[in-house]
């Protein structure tokens, strides 16, 4: 790495702000790995501290209207095996991942339309009065929608922009549209959520300038939370044998995240998992202050298959549970107690 690169993460780590190129010449940049991930590091410390947040991942249904090339749920794969749990088996995961420990709940699905609004807000009512946290990521909805589950008491939403670059987006998740995308972060926003965003990294065609780009549309948007992971070709997709996603951009770009949103919560991810095994534990070395252990259970945890080998599939979640935490805790960290929101210091 040389003296211009090493100044560039010294002016990151301390102001927290870089121009696209500044961003793209380091993402482009293996060499300079070690030395942004060390300066996330501190940031991720000095900002949100120690603690590492679970949240418990509920997979309620893989029935999806939506057809995103690279995605195991997409409505053209006749492989995938579709699965619905009831209102009453959701309440109950929650019952467990609270019993066992965890504040807050995610709740995801593909976009399945026999989930109303006005369902999930029942059963978005019924785990917030369990005392839950309540995480949703179900798609993308009306304004009207997004403030039935607000009202309901759903107080963060997770929807990634995937990529900002419009014409990869729009070809990639066909019949969806970028502005679209962008209306519901803002419309998620303005209601009052905690707004999580991220990105795939390694779509074909992606170039480390549009990642930059993505970097500075999570700044811009003021995102609480961003979560990233490469892309995991699944075979059953028109994506299925394309390279998956490189680990070490993937890494890069968490610590640039890290770098210039030194509030925001970042998860290390399943499918970075996946990918390299032992990868959450570099991760949470690399800026990432987050887990999502899966409390699904059963025959739907390999149901919900959004990509091929994901980590921990055969696990329960009482075991995942006390492995995160063995993991955690022998990183020298500790599980975060309470809710882990956004923090605010800047
Ligand atoms: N239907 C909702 C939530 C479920 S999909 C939505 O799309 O927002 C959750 C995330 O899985 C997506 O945002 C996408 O980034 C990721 N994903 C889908 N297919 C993937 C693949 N093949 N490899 C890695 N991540 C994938
Ligand atoms: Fe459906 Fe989400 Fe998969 Fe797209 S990424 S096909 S919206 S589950």
């Amino acid at each position: 790495m040389d003296d211009t690169q090493r100044t560039l993460i010294e002016k990151a780590e301390r102001a927290h702000r870089l121009s696209e190129e500044e961003l793209a010449s380091l993402l482009a940049d293996d060499a300079a790995e070690e030395a942004m991930a060390a300066a996330a590091d501190r940031v991720r410390r000095a900002f949100v501290g120690d603690e590492v947040h679970l949240r418990g991942l509920i997979e309620f249904s893989s029935y999806c209207r939506q057809n995103c090339m690279y995605c195991g749920l997409r409505r053209d794969n006749e492989k995938a095996q579709r699965y619905r749990l009831t209102p009453e088996e959701i309440v109950a995961l929650a019952e467990k991942a609270k019993a066992a420990g965890y504040p807050t709940v995610v709740m995801q699905s593909g976009e399945d339309v026999w989930f109303t609004a006005e369902r999930l807000a029942a059963i978005v009512r019924e785990v917030k009065a369990l005392g839950l946290t309540v995480t949703l990521s179900v798609g993308e909805r009306t304004r009207e929608e997004y403030r039935a589950l607000r009202e309901a008491g759903a107080d963060r939403f997770l929807l990634r922009i995937e990529t900002t670059d419009q014409a990869l987006y729009e070809r990639l998740d066909p019949g969806m549209s970028y502005e679209n995308r962008v209306r519901c972060l803002a419309d998620l926003k303005s209601l009052g959520y905690e707004v999580g965003t991220g990105c795939l990294v390694g779509l074909p065609g992606q170039s480390v300038a549009s990642l930059a780009r993505d970097v500075l549309f999570f700044q811009s948007i003021d995102a609480d939370m961003v979560g990233i992971g490469p892309l995991v070709p699944n075979g059953d997709t028109p994506l299925g044998d394309v390279p998956a996603g490189d680990m070490r951009l993937v890494r890069r770009v968490a610590a640039a995240i890290r770098l210039l949103l030194p509030e925001a919560n970042i998860p290390a991810t399943t499918a970075m998992e996946t990918l390299l095994p032992g990868a959450r534990e570099l991760m949470l070395r690399s800026g990432a202050n987050v887990m999502m252990p899966n409390v699904t259970e059963g025959e739907a945890r390999q149901k919900y298959a959004l990509y091929p080998g994901k980590a921990c599939v055969a696990d329960t979640p009482a075991h995942c549970r006390a492995c995160m935490e063995g993991r955690i805790q022998a990183m020298g960290r500790t599980v975060g107690q309470g809710a882990g929101g956004r923090r605010r210091a800047l």
